[in-house]
């Protein structure tokens, strides 16, 4: 994590800014002692000191904690960007940047490992309570140029909430829209003959392919410029649930 209480003086502070020297640092969320991690290839960040229970403890690594600075920095740049923090406690949830785009309050999660779809929805519903916009991104990855695509099931859903899309971080506060397309793959014509003399086909036609999917890269975006609020209601289809909810998505898309 990138944010821990300061004992000395019960500030929330950002591993990118802080020393050693003003150790002890505590968790933000259970209390339990975390230190400063810092070196030169890796992002600054805090560790807790014994391996707990808090669900705040594991899950993140390097790429996580860059992508995640990145996008704090460049919205303190915005001006129309107010309140922006870091991985900031709000009911169960913990945001990994929270800021204020345009009057607007936007959780910003940014998911690297495989995360079950409900603990998705469960944010996702949980944000909307609050009143908070959510916008789920994921690092891009040069997997995304390729016809064939593996999308987690996770992504799949993001996919569906956010009307067939899925917004990846590209740098700053820069996001690539996708969507995904089927995946076809051709069953080569195949002419065979049986012992009795009979000729056989098979083949020459494409399937759709229920595991790939073909990435179509979109317009790349601002999160703090060119997104905006977008109320989705409960929505059930093809075996996919997704609540109501508040994104946070491409002001040109809002129409639909
Ligand atoms: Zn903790």
């Amino acid at each position: 994590m990138l944010s821990a209480r300061r004992k000395s003086d019960g500030q929330i502070v950002n591993a990118y800014f802080e020393s050693k020297a003003n150790a002890p640092f505590a968790c933000p969320q259970c209390g339990d002692p975390v230190a400063l991690k810092t070196g030169k290839n890796k992002i600054n960040h805090f560790a807790h000191v014994n391996p707990v229970s808090c669900k705040f403890a594991t899950g993140e690594n390097d790429a996580h904690r860059r992508c995640k600075l990145e996008i704090y920095q460049a919205l303190q740049r915005e001006p129309n960007v107010t309140n922006v923090a870091l991985e900031v406690p709000m009911g169960t949830n913990r945001p990994d940047v929270f800021a204020t785009i345009s009057g607007v309050p936007v959780a910003i999660e940014v998911q690297i490992s495989a995360l079950p779809v409900e603990t998705i929805m469960q944010r996702t519903i949980d944000y909307f309570r609050n009143g908070i916009c959510v916008l789920w991104l994921l690092p891009w990855t040069p997997k995304l140029d390729s016809d064939r695509y593996t999308p987690k099931i996770w992504e799949k859903w993001i996919h569906t909430a956010y009307y067939g899309r899925v917004y990846y971080w590209i740098e700053g506060a820069k996001v690539a829209s996708y969507r995904f397309d089927p995946h076809h793959r051709t069953i080569p014509k195949s002419t065979w003959y049986t012992k009795s003399g009979k000729k056989m086909t098979a083949g020459g036609y494409s399937e759709r392919s229920k595991r790939y999917r073909t990435p179509v890269r979109g317009e790349t975006y601002n999160i703090a410029t060119d997104f905006a609020p977008k109320q989705r209601y409960w929505w059930e289809g093809n075996g996919v649930k997704v609540p109501d909810a508040k994104l946070f998505m491409e002001r040109s898309k809002l129409g639909e």
